[in-house]
């Protein structure tokens, strides 16, 4: 069984009960709704669905909202416009100043004017054209075509460098975030995050609202986000390497090197990390995918993600389902070839007490290698010991048994981890080790003469002791 998760984003090609069983059983973990397209209609149908599967027992599927954030766009044109490479337009950001006449542009950022200078370089329509400023007025930017492309009503526009004064959250991103409490979902994906503050905004929105078990994913997505990196990886649960807007926002070649240094400080936090996009883009197409896509989910293994991710390939694509098997195939392949070595991670944020247990489950982990035992057992109500666990990349198979279902789909993240639900938990810490026990054999998980090592709590004179315990079972 892997142990880098997979998310899946969810669309036609996937929402039906019989698809998503299907995404299930080659691999996917979570299932991602695409906030800057969905619906609140055909999410609701689609969440139903996934919860209906899993209180029946048929997935284990945890649900993401990723939302629209804080976009940039033009506005709408009568018809779609050629621009011819060397063009010189209009910009405005007043609509009611905009005119209509094929060789003019509305941006709905309103400090456009002030924010870029002569020379920067506008991306319009998610970098398929590149515009160069030329001059400025107090009513629009004057811009010359870098490049030669035909533009339609509102495209993505994105401004490379510029420190971007919009809000952290949007009104559109709190109405979803309040569908997502609704609806059950596990994991926000905040768009654009930029800085601590934006992610602590969302933060105390989830705590007004009780609904602070929801874990906040940033996506890094742009050049400031990769500035404040540290105080963002800080203050959130997990990060995503949001390629798809980050290689519009940064030099390209410099992508490999932040997917590199994010996964890698992500880790060095002890988050969980993700890696999105283009990771098997042209199955959307076709069968069978490129070497260099291989290669490509090859070294997000050998960087050691927690979770690789699919966009257009599950939406839309014509071979959903093949592409997470094939996914599913490479993650496999690499992962023969890991050794992990337990590197530490900070203590930020850990109570003495967090900080002990970590250290008894990375000697659980080192023990269970080299006593060469069946599996590491581990209890957990919030799901923060199997964070300790995956951070320290286990190379033995990790079962987190809980009792909360929302702890059961946040361990969906977690690199190496099986979560588990207790079907009887019991104040009594031993009883727990025993049902968790029973409970892999009837799975035929364990089995008569297999050695495991169990990180557990024991009562001592009213006080919790955490122990490690090697057991063989019998
Ligand atoms: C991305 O930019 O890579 C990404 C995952 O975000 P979105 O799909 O919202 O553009």
């Amino acid at each position: 069984m892997k142990k880098t998760k997979i998310i899946a984003t969810v669309g036609p090609a996937t929402e039906s009960e019989e698809q998503l069983i299907a995404l299930y059983r080659a691999g996917v973990n979570i299932i991602r709704f695409n906030f800057s397209h969905a619906n609140y209609e055909v999410a609701r149908t689609i969440m139903g669905r996934i919860r209906k599967l899993n209180s029946e027992g048929k997935t284990n599927l945890s649900a993401l909202l990723d939302t629209k954030g804080p976009e940039i766009r033009t506005g709408d044109l009568e018809t779609k416009i050629q621009f011819e490479k060397g063009d010189s337009m209009k910009i405005y950001t007043d609509i009611s100043k905009f005119k209509n006449d094929g060789m003019s542009l509305f941006c709905d950022y309103t400090s456009l004017i002030e924010d870029v200078n002569i020379g920067q370089i506008v991306r319009i329509d998610s970098g398929l054209f590149d515009v160069e400023v030329s001059e400025k007025t107090s009513d629009y930017i004057h811009v010359v075509a870098l490049n030669s492309c035909l533009i339609g009503s509102r495209r993505h526009v994105n401004l490379p460098g510029v420190h971007l004064r919009l809000p952290g959250i949007t009104n559109q991103d709190k109405k979803d975030v309040l569908f997502a409490i609704e609806e059950g979902y596990d994991f926000i994906a905040m768009s654009f995050v930029r800085n601590r503050s934006n992610v602590e905004e969302l933060r105390t929105l989830l705590a007004e609202k009780n609904a602070s078990h929801i874990k906040i994913i940033s996506k890094i997505e742009n050049q400031e986000g990769i500035e404040n990196l540290d105080e963002i990886i800080e203050a959130s649960d997990g990060i995503m390497v949001a390629r798809g807007d980050l290689g519009i926002e940064v030099p390209i070649e410099k992508l490999p090197v932040y997917q590199r240094d994010i996964v890698t400080k992500s880790m060095a936090h002890g988050k969980f990390v993700i890696v999105a996009t283009h990771l098997l883009e042209t199955m959307i197409e076709n069968p069978f995918p490129t070497r260099a896509e291989v290669s490509d989910i090859f070294n997000c293994v050998r960087q050691k993600a927690d979770c690789t991710m699919l966009s257009g390939e599950t939406t839309i694509g014509k071979y959903p389902i093949k592409a997470v098997e094939m996914m599913t195939a490479v993650i496999n392949e690499a992962e023969t070839t890991m050794m992990y070595q337990h590197e530490d991670f900070s203590n930020d944020g850990l109570c003495i007490r967090d900080i002990e247990k970590k250290h008894l489950i990375k000697n659980a982990l080192v023990t269970s290698e080299s006593l060469d035992v069946r599996a590491v057992l581990i209890f957990t109500k919030s799901g923060r010991l199997a964070r300790f666990a995956a951070a320290f990349r286990p190379n033995k198979e990790v079962y987190a048994f809980t009792m909360k279902e929302c702890s059961l789909r946040y361990m969906n993240a977690l690199f190496g981890i099986r979560p588990m639900l207790l079907p009887k938990w019991s104040e009594n810490l031993e009883e727990n080790l025993d049902n968790a026990i029973s409970f892999l054999k009837d799975y035929k998980i364990l089995s008569k003469g297999d050695r495991i090592v169990a990180v557990n709590d024991i009562q001592k004179e009213w006080k919790e002791i955490p122990v490690m315990e090697i057991i063989t079972i019998e």
